[in-house]
């Protein structure tokens, strides 16, 4: 998919896809609590979302298995999960770190945003790995300055992690993000060692770390969905749907 540059009245048209996206995270927060299933999260998203007057972007969305496109409207990530995880009859239990993520269409027009919460108070090395992960994607919106580099994103979101010595998952990465949910360019969490593509005012980009407790490498469930670490370790996941303007990078997904 080429990169396309968003004219003011269809970025105009991308928060309102963000507004929604936020609203469901916030929404699925207020819900998540131990005894709740996956599946009733998912039911409440997608609700919100075409009561909203939106579509949800994941259902449905190819994967790798053709026979299998993605089932529901959010993914819902449990402890060594990384993305992708399918909502079904599971239920939400004590001390569990839940990534949410979700998409919503407007008009065309995608959002795309993600949040890892924990149920119950964490213990310290968890509630730094949540925060570190937020302020990583912070530090990435920070750096999607107009005349920079898609490169510097993800030096940014890699200075963040590096000393805190987490896993940074260099399987899944970041992406353009417009009428497609991704869009060229691809926006790594790390230093590739190429510039990239210069950031330039009407790039809309979709900027998520991932960081784990342990190493970056990842593997597929055989459900052809759900992203484990494959030693086990804990991960989050944090994800902004932006827009470069010519003041700066602006959150899309946010109420
Ligand atoms: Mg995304």
């Amino acid at each position: 998919m080429p990169v396309s540059l968003k004219s003011p009245a269809e970025i105009d048209a991308m928060r309102r896809a963000g507004r929604v996206v936020a609203e469901v995270l916030a929404l699925v927060e207020s819900e998540l609590r131990p005894g709740v299933t996956t599946a009733h999260l998912d039911a409440l998203a997608e609700a919100h979302i075409r009561r909203s007057g939106a579509l949800p972007s994941f259902k449905g969305y190819p994967g790798a298995n053709p026979r299998r496109p993605f089932p529901a409207s959010i993914c819902v990530s449990i402890d060594a999960e990384i993305v992708h995880g399918i909502p079904g009859e599971r239920t939400i239990r004590e001390g569990q770190l839940v990534s949410i993520d979700a998409g919503a269409i407007v008009d065309g027009w995608h959002g795309d945003g993600a949040r890892t919460f924990f149920i119950g108070e964490p213990p310290e090395s968890i509630r730094e790995l949540i925060e570190t992960t937020r302020l990583a994607m912070m530090a990435g919106i920070a750096a999607a300055q107009p005349g920079n580099h898609v490169q510097d994103i993800g030096a940014a979101v890699e200075d963040v992690a590096r000393p805190k010595g987490y896993g940074v998952i260099r399987q899944f990465v970041g992406h353009g993000i417009g009428r497609a949910m991704h869009e060229d360019p691809q926006v790594p969490n790390y230093r590739s060692g190429l510039p990239g593509r210069k950031l330039e005012p009407g790039l809309c980009l979709a900027i998520e770390p991932m960081f784990t407790l342990g190493s970056h490498e990842a593997m597929m469930l055989p459900d052809d969905w759900t992203i484990v670490t494959r030693d086990g370790s804990l991960a989050a996941h944090f994800e902004h749907s932006i827009a470069i303007t010519q003041h700066g990078p602006e959150i899309l997904t946010t109420v």
